[in-house]
């Protein structure tokens, strides 16, 4: 089994492309001179992510729900179809559980009927609040099954499962990307996230929320790096099926990152305290010695250099009023 089209651009399927990470691997693959099917529902993604995209005549556009049946015929599919924000994921927990559960069966099912590879963005919440350090892809987790972040661990966990299963049942050719904290330009401003929060506070000179003490620990990946991953992840031998880290493995605390927005940005915001959600991971760090020995891989943008490109990114939104910015 292999992809279909051995020669010249392959059709590939993208969900959730209209997202963050998706429409920056949308225009990876187009700018690798690729076709590229994006198939989104807009539940938290945009045009405006795809607006630079919509006039190549390689790319399309489908507006469809991924916990529906999808007929479409492609060489290779990048399922990353879920809201991905503690925010978002929790606004409608039996959606977000429903689009990992069923949106895999379906880009599942289609890959068995079109003989193709599939890879799933899961993501580093499967390890839940670990208790190995740095996590390494045989470390099997510290989850809560019945909290408020279940809905996106459990449901991204239930999707490896299956996309095991179609591999050892039906021979499924498939890849899992266990992706970490990742950011940059194309962040959704409002979602909640760490890095968007605290860049868009401290342009607005607004009080910079930290949860807890700060003295958590996460590790960030530039986007850039993270898609360069993805890629050499689905081009990769058959046998590599991953599970596989992708992330940065440099670790900061919440309070670090703080402080290095506030001098990036030449703020004047101060920090303000509020409790921990609950369940917040207290450190995460990706072991990438198997990315980095099957891939060749790893990441290359420094936090530094990273944020310096999202705020300039977040600057262009805020001076054109884009959005409102409740941050
Ligand atoms: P995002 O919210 O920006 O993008 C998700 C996209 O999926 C959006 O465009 C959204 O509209 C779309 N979507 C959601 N539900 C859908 C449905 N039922 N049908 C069709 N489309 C749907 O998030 P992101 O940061 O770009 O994350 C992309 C993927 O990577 C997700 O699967 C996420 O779980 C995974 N991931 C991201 C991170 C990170 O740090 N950004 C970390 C780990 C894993
Ligand atoms: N599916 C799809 N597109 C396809 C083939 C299948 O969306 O091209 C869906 C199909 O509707 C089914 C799911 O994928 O709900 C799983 O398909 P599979 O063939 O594994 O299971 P079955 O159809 O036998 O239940
Ligand atoms: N966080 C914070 N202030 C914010 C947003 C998040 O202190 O305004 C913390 C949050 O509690 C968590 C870390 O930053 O410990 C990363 O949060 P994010 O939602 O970005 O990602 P995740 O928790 O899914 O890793």
């Amino acid at each position: 089994m292999g992809t279909k089209r051995e020669f010249g651009p392959q059709r590939i399927l993208v969900t959730g492309g209209a997202g963050f990470i998706g429409s920056h691997l949308c225009a990876r693959l187009l700018a690798e001179g690729q076709e590229v099917l994006c198939v989104d529902n807009f539940y938290t993604g945009s045009r405006e992510n795809l607006h630079p995209l919509l006039n190549n005549p390689r790319f399309e556009m489908l507006r469809h729900d991924v916990t529906m049946p999808l007929f479409v015929e492609v060489d290779q599919i990048y399922n990353l179809a879920c809201p991905a924000s503690p925010v978002h994921y929790q606004f409608d927990p039996v959606q977000t559980t429903k689009t990992s559960v069923h949106g895999a069966i379906n880009v599942l099912g289609l890959a068995k009927r079109l003989k193709c590879r599939v890879l799933q963005a899961s993501t580093s919440e499967v390890y839940g609040d670990p208790e190995v350090h740095p996590q390494t892809e045989d470390y099997w987790g510290h989850v809560n099954p019945v909290g408020y972040r279940s809905c996106y661990d459990e449901g991204k966990r239930c999707a490896e499962t299956l996309f095991f299963d179609y591999y050892r049942q039906h021979k499924v050719e498939i890849k899992v990307a266990r992706i970490f904290n990742t950011y940059g330009p194309n962040m959704h401003p409002n979602d909640g996230r760490v890095v968007s929060n605290f860049i868009v506070q401290a342009l607005l000179n607004r009080p910079i929320t930290i949860y807890g003490e700060g003295q958590q620990t996460r590790s960030f990946c530039y986007v850039d790096d993270l898609v360069d991953g993805l890629i050499r992840l689905m081009a990769s031998p058959a046998d590599v099926t991953g599970p596989i880290n992708l992330g940065n493995p440099h670790e900061f605390t919440i309070r670090e990152l703080a402080t290095q927005v506030i001098e990036l940005t030449n703020s004047s915001s101060k920090l303000e305290f509020f409790p921990m959600p609950p369940d917040d991971p207290r450190q995460r760090k990706p072991d990438i010695t198997r990315a980095q020995t099957q891939l060749g891989w790893q990441p290359r943008v420094q936090l530094r250099e990273g944020l310096t490109r999202a705020i300039a990114y977040f600057e262009r939104m805020v001076r054109e009023q884009r959005r409102e910015m409740t941050v």
